[in-house]
């Protein structure tokens, strides 16, 4: 079954409203094997409305549309549609009544005549009852099958008459053993996206009938494969397959499957190792530290650590020379070194991480830009430094450095 959806409000065309809408139905489709396979936002006008589903219409099986059902002048969803079917509003008794007993119920007093609205209904049309507030959904379908679900644009009311009446209408339509739409992820970091597709070779378009597709973000690139029109076994076994061939070739680079936090992954190392943490910030500014400490559990890792941000504080807390500060730079190799192994010994612990850069937007110089930072990892004394240029802005560069640092870290665990 291929179906579009349709969006409808001008707030969400003027970008005052982000469409969640269209992105909670593709997902929950997708769990019945139902693939959305465009979607479209129109404003409120009545003409808008009518073109953006007749052209859905033309194509797919099914139109959902969100929106636009309410009470308000503004709501012009069901006229609209009507008309495109060739079809007459006419009043619904029952859902008259029902809007009547509920505001009395609530308000007290007759049925604003605006309201009274809400109960006129496409002839022909079916009712999606609304359990979450006052304006029904509508189900309308023409000689050839095809057919268009109008939703309400508010988020809770839609998600509940999905759930109610939609799913199991398109699930029946579907049959007892569905085609689904499903995803499998493969976690990457510490490589850019194009010499990933480079190391994939073959695999960088595809693995069989599972699509591939990059998603790069500042933890890293994930790598999503999709299997689509299999039944359930079949596609989970396609995607374990997939995962496996990807992770054959990417090689170090994957630190997990799903959706696992690069820190929890190297808790979980180092608590397998029996090993403590203690960091050093100065760039990062204890943003490592939070990280680590958002894991629950961590505490039997995580020992503490040090927001260096002042020279003073590197020098007399942390150990770091004095000398090496004014000869190399607060941002150096030296005082990275240094700050990883000052926090390892004075908190006593197994691994240090020092991290000191420059985050911007000023204090780049032409040696050092904005962007560049240090990292140290010391795991019982044996250091790893690295050299790092990050992009973006402050925000970024700052949470980069740390996954940068908490990636040192896992090669060091698994080498
Ligand atoms: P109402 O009965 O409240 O008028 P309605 O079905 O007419 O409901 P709209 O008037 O189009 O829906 O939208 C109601 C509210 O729902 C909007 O203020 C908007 O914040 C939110 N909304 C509408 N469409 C979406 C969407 N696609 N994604 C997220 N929120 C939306
Ligand atoms: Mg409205």
């Amino acid at each position: 079954m291929r179906l579009e959806v349709v969006t409808i409000g001008d707030e969400l065309l003027l970008g005052h409203t982000i469409d969640t809408n269209a992105a909670h139905l593709a997902r929950e489709l997708a769990g019945i094997g139902v693939s959305i396979v465009r979607r479209a936002t129109v404003g409120d006008a009545a003409g808008d409305i009518a073109a953006g589903v007749r052209d859905a219409l033309d194509r797919a099986d099914g139109v959902i549309t969100t929106g636009g059902l309410g009470p308000t002048s503004d709501d012009l969803t069901k006229e609209s549609i009507a008309a495109l079917f060739g079809r007459r509003m006419v009043l619904d008794e029952r859902i008259l009544a029902d809007l009547e007993r509920r505001w009395a119920d609530r308000f007290g007093g007759p049925l604003p005549a605006s309201n009274r609205q809400q109960a006129m209904i496409p002839e022909g049309a079916t009712i999606l009852v609304n359990r979450h507030g006052s304006a029904p959904g509508i189900w309308l379908e023409n000689e050839r099958g095809r057919w268009v679900a109008m939703l309400p644009g508010v988020p809770r009311e839609m998600r509940g008459m999905l759930a109610d009446e939609l799913l199991p209408r398109l699930a029946a339509r579907v049959g007892a053993d569905p085609t689904v739409v499903r995803s499998a992820v493969l976690r990457t970091t510490s490589m850019a996206e194009s010499a990933l597709a480079d190391r994939l070779g073959p695999l960088a378009r595809g693995i069989g009938s599972l699509s591939l597709a990059y998603l790069p973000g500042q933890e890293g690139v994930d790598l999503r494969l999709t299997s689509r029109d299999a039944r359930a076994h079949e596609a989970d076994a396609a995607l374990a397959a997939g995962l496996a061939a990807l992770r054959e070739r990417v090689g170090s680079s994957v630190y997990a499957e799903g959706a696992a936090d690069l820190a929890a992954i190297v808790l979980d190392g180092c608590r397998a190792r029996g090993l403590t943490i203690a960091v050093a910030e100065s760039c990062t500014g204890g943003l490592l530290g939070a990280r680590l400490t958002a894991i629950p559990g961590s505490s039997d890792v995580v020992l503490g650590g040090v927001i260096a941000y002042g020279n003073r504080v590197k020098v007399e807390l942390l150990g770091v020379s004095p000398d090496d500060i004014s000869a190399h730079g607060a941002v150096s190799e030296p005082v990275a070194r240094q700050l990883a192994a000052g926090a390892r010994a004075r908190l006593s612990a197994d691994v240090g991480i020092g991290i000191t850069g420059v985050a911007g937007p000023g204090g780049g110089t032409a040696e050092k830009p904005v962007g560049t930072v240090w990292i140290a990892v010391d795991v019982r004394g044996e250091a790893v430094v690295h050299d790092g240029r990050y992009i973006g802005d402050r925000e970024e560069i700052r949470f980069r450095a740390t996954q940068r640092a908490l990636d040192l870290l896992r090669r060091r665990l698994i080498d």
